[in-house]
């Protein structure tokens, strides 16, 4: 009400721009005024600072001035670029009508202007805009009753930018992960949800948008979008992935404004079984970004040597989920070994796929109507490539998986590549709006109209000396677009023209400080042939653009299917070419239960060694056991290397089941379901949360989910807290994994307590890093080897890291009265004397009635209320 008020009050333009802005009250609004887009009022505030651009003002409203700012349209992308990677979400309001068209209605009506698309940073598709080596997808979270008390979460994610559409459904407790593994650039949700999960959501390292509403009945919405009567063609989808897919329709809808991009169908990810890493697990590692958030010093830039950016996209997705599936990653070693193999066919093939074009971001360009000329080029270029790529393999020697991409790509269609190629200039502008694209002689009426207008510039010319030599006087033909052709006369000759005879023939348009400007009939009459004749030529020009773009559009799925496998052998030839490079091994996945490491070393340490000149000691792990995970507690000093090991061990697994060759001399590894890795509170930095509540929550959620089939490493937990709580959580920690989870794990400590733990469980072994005494002084070997550590060097450390001499001896006297008092003494008589973790539960007499009240329990039996008062009643009882 208020604004229609404050609008009736405006000026018609800025009654507009109210309107608009109402619509779009979460957007910055750029308003398409000529050459610029404007802002005003609190986002051209909010811009002026962001972007560092000069604020001014535009007339006044309410008898106040208006802020404004603006930005080149020509420059309008740089401009996006910086919004968007700060955060904002930008509404493109563009003029809808001919501005003559307005000015037919009378005086005083503003164009026509509407909304056409919303920037928000999961969205975006220009390249410029675009980091090549990521995806850029948004999830959409929805969620589903499951029964009375359970809900279930559909996660769809979306890349725009290149069509790919993955679903996913899980619990509560995995969402989190889920979210994590598919890394989304920003997250829609429904109102509901994003109140609910605001703290999950803020975990995570993407801006959230609310969705107004809830998408409806999602099949209709998805069967409307991909016009098709049934759902069946999509596989079984379930009720929380149809309709987290049916939220993301819905907002693309929403941000793309009528234009329709080419996305695949959305693929359930449960069909694919991956490797289940949580978000603290996937920071932990340092997989595609540092704990301080860099991509340099990642796995990934150690292990990235993809040529095009697609590949790179892949083997991120890849390394984010591996397989667990040992055939399928035994299929993938496979490619990779063929091209370890062969280094000259893989020197050719990564060299034309270098050349090779994104075709995924080029076609979905297309289908948005915001691609050009070169995107059509790509298009073609793409599909000669892949012609030209299926040719180094005809002798059919290549394994599966190799092959089965070979033959997508020899199918791909000449006769669209050629159609592009005979059209198309050699090279092309990015934009169709000037023309200049299409090739001489490939389509008669564009030739005859540019003839046509390139004649009449010729003829213009002459005309200019004609003129000349007709009035004695010093002229020359200019063009501006204000008066067009024009004929430009010192002012001092100027005069001459004004009089007779020459006032009959020139007419006088402008005088300048210094020339005079007239123009003639015939001037007048070729400017207007050669305009007609030029917007011809574009019309013409933009007509073939439109049949080659639907041409493209016809064969987006198999264009799509293309840029896939020259993705995946993009990623095959680059991991030999690792492989290769750093002397890496082909590990070997099984279905098993073993972990048996040997000559392990750490991509990312080793390679930061390797650029200083020193080596890497590599190092052994074998954690296999007869039924069940071995359980390695690794003591040693600071900075003895023992984090290093523990990474390297995960980082080992991940590799081998992303398909990669691993660093180390060779490994057997029994496929593992979930890997877990944490580190102790005071490695954890810039963290809200206290500390040591994050580590504790952490590591209980790998108590409670770690299996004998997982992977779980722990650093230092429990060193977040006073010695004895922290040695307590630590052992009880131990215990519950090696009774109770039964996992394969590796456990870093500084509490040497601990390793007299090995003399009552019989699947813990010790380990030490090896340390010796140089000349008097303590040399790192960074060598593991079995045993625990007789004293922990910390003050050799401190030694090392230059506290005052005084002090170092000090603490070393200090430590020799410690040490001569036996503090050890009483843990050690404790760790004969309690008994074990699971015979605690047995011998507890107190928790009996609880089991028993619990054991009568049917929770299947009960209404929500009654469970209620059972749930009253247990805990009455504990
Ligand atoms: P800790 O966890 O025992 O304090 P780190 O694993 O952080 O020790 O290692 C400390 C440093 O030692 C690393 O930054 C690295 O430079 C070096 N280092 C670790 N492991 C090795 C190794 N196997 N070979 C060579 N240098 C190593």
């Amino acid at each position: 009400q208020a604004r229609a008020g404050e609008a009736a009050r405006a000026t018609p333009m800025i009654a507009q721009y109210i309107e608009i802005k109402a619509a779009n009250t979460d957007c910055l609004l750029f308003y398409r005024m000529g050459d610029f887009y404007e802002l005003f009022f609190d986002d051209a505030e909010v811009a002026a600072r962001a972007l560092g651009i000069m604020l001014t003002k535009r007339g006044k409203h309410l008898g106040e001035d208006i802020p404004m700012c603006g930005v080149p349209v020509e420059r309008a992308n740089d401009y996006l670029q910086k919004l968007i990677a700060l955060g904002h979400r930008v509404a493109v309001c563009e003029q809808i009508e001919d501005p003559a068209e307005a000015r037919k209605r009378g005086a005083k009506s503003v164009v026509k202007r509407g909304v056409t698309r919303l920037v928000t940073p999961g969205t975006i598709t220009e390249d410029a805009l675009l980091d090549p080596a990521r995806a850029n997808a948004f999830a959409a979270v929805a969620r589903v009753r499951e029964d009375d008390a359970t809900w279930r979460y559909g996660v769809a994610s979306l890349d725009i930018s290149t069509g790919a559409f993955t679903v996913a459904d899980c619990a509560a407790a995995d969402l989190s992960s889920l979210l994590a593994r598919l890394e989304p650039r920003e997250i829609v949700a429904p109102e509901s949800l994003v109140r609910d999960l605001s703290e999950l959501f803020a975990n995570l390292d993407a801006p959230v948008t609310p969705l107004g509403r809830e998408a409806g009945d999602a099949g209709r919405r998805l069967m409307d979008f991909y016009a098709v009567a049934t759902l069946e063609g999509f596989g079984a989808l379930s009720a929380a992935e149809l309709a987290a897919a049916a939220s993301a329709i819905l907002y693309v809808e929403r941000t793309q404004k009528g234009s329709r991009p080419a996305l695949s169908r959305p693929v359930s990810l449960r069909e694919s079984a991956t490797l289940d890493i949580d978000a603290a697990t996937r920071a932990n590692l340092e997989i595609a970004r540092t704990l301080s958030g860099a991509r340099d010093g990642s796995l990934l830039s150690v292990v990235d040597l993809t040529v095009t950016s697609a590949g790179a996209r892949l083997l991120a997705e890849r390394l984010a989920a591996p397989s667990t599936d040992p055939a399928l990653i035994g299929a993938r070693l496979d490619a990779v070994a063929f091209f370890l193999d062969r280094p000259e066919r893989r020197a050719d093939l990564r060299a034309r796929l270098a050349r090779a074009p994104d075709l995924a971001r080029a076609v979905s360009r297309l289908a948005l109507q915001r691609g050009g000329p070169r995107d059509l080029a790509a298009v073609g270029a793409g599909l000669m490539a892949a012609r030209d790529i299926a040719g180094l393999f005809e002798d059919k020697s290549a394994p599966a998986e190799i092959a089965r991409d070979v033959e997508t790509l020899a199918s791909a269609d000449l006769a669209l590549a050629s159609d592009i190629a005979v059209s198309l200039k050699d090279s092309v502008p990015l934009d169709r709006r000037n023309g200049d694209f299409i090739r001489e002689g490939c389509d008669g009426e564009l030739d005859e109209a540019r003839a046509l207008r390139d004649e009449s510039r010729v003829v213009i010319a002459s005309l200019q000396n004609r003129y000349a030599d007709a009035t004695g006087v010093k002229l020359r033909i200019k063009h501006n677009n204000f008066l067009g052709y024009f004929l430009e006369v010192p002012a001092a000759q100027g005069e001459k023209l004004l009089r007779p005879p020459f006032d009959e023939s020139f007419t006088h348009r402008q005088t300048m400080a210094d020339a005079m400007r007239f123009s003639t009939r015939e001037l007048v009459e070729l400017q207007s042939r050669i305009a007609s004749a030029a917007d011809r030529a574009l019309a013409r020009e933009l007509a073939i653009f439109d049949r080659l773009a639907s041409a493209v559009l016809a064969r987006a799925e198999a264009l799509q299917r293309l840029a896939e496998a020259f993705a995946r052998l993009d990623v095959f030839t680059a991991l030999a070419a690792v492989a290769e490079k750093r002397n890496w091994t082909r590990p070997q996945v099984d279905a098993s239960l073993d972990f048996c490491i040997a000559g392990g070393r750490h991509p990312v340490v080793e390679a930061s060694l390797h650029a200083q000149g020193k080596a890497f000691a590599p190092n052994d792990c074998d954690l296999s056991g007869a039924r069940a995970g071995r359980i390695a507690v690794v003591t040693g000093p600071n900075m003895a290397g023992k984090s290093t090991f523990l990474r390297q061990n995960a980082i080992i697994a991940l590799l081998a089941q992303a398909g990669s060759y691993v660093p180390a001399s060779a490994a057997r590894i029994g496929v593992v379901d979930r890997l877990f890795s944490r580190v102790g509170a005071s490695d954890d930095l810039a963290r809200g949360r206290s500390t040591f509540m994050v580590e504790m929550v952490e590591t209980a959620a790998i108590l409670n989910c770690a299996t004998p089939r997982s992977l779980v490493i722990l650093d230092e937990i429990g060193r977040g807290t006073a010695t004895f709580d922290g040695l307590s959580i630590a052992w009880a920690t131990i215990e519950h994994l090696h009774e109770v989870n039964r996992s394969r794990a590796i456990f870093a400590t500084h509490f040497h307590e601990l390793t007299q733990l090995a003399k009552r469980m019989g699947r813990l072994v010790n380990l030490t890093m090896k340390v010796t005494d140089h000349a008097g002084e303590v040399v790192f070997l960074h060598e593991v080897v079995a045993g625990a550590a007789d004293r922990s060097y910390g003050v050799h450390v401190a030694q090392l890291a230059g506290l005052p001499a005084s002090v170092v001896a000090r603490a070393e006297s200090i430590l020799a009265e410690l040490e001569a008092a036996d503090r050890r003494a009483p843990v050690e008589a404790l760790i004969d004397d309690l008994p074990l973790f699971s015979r605690v539960a047995e011998t507890a007499p107190a928790k009996d009635a609880l089991r028993e009240a619990l054991a009568a329990v049917d929770p299947d039996q009960m209404s929500p209320r009654e469970a209620l008062a059972a749930l009253y009643e247990l805990k009455r009882k504990a």
